[in-house]
């Protein structure tokens, strides 16, 4: 083994900050779905009109909303799996 595959000291350090941020991102991610209100997005799932996870809701004002997105439940969207 050369020296040239060893992880030094700096690449650790590089990656914890990266896996770091990362946690942090999700954080707010989670924090941000925690904090919607259901009186401003569209909750219903599209196909069997359940309601679905907070995670799922479409913003009503975005741009996605206002192409016609509207959210898919758990149950729905495994249904969509063969799209992959
Ligand atoms: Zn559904």
């Amino acid at each position: 083994m050369s020296s040239e595959v060893l992880v030094t000291p700096e690449d650790k350090a590089r990656y914890m900050q990266v896996m770091a941020d990362y946690d942090e991102a999700m954080r707010q991610v989670a924090i941000s779905i925690s904090q919607r209100k259901a009186a401003d997005h569209f909750t219903a799932c599209r196909d069997c009109g359940r309601f679905a996870d907070k995670s799922r809701w479409v913003p009503r004002d975005s741009t996605h909303a206002q192409h016609g997105a509207r959210p898919l439940c758990a149950v729905c969207f495994d249904e969509y799996d063969y799209d992959y």
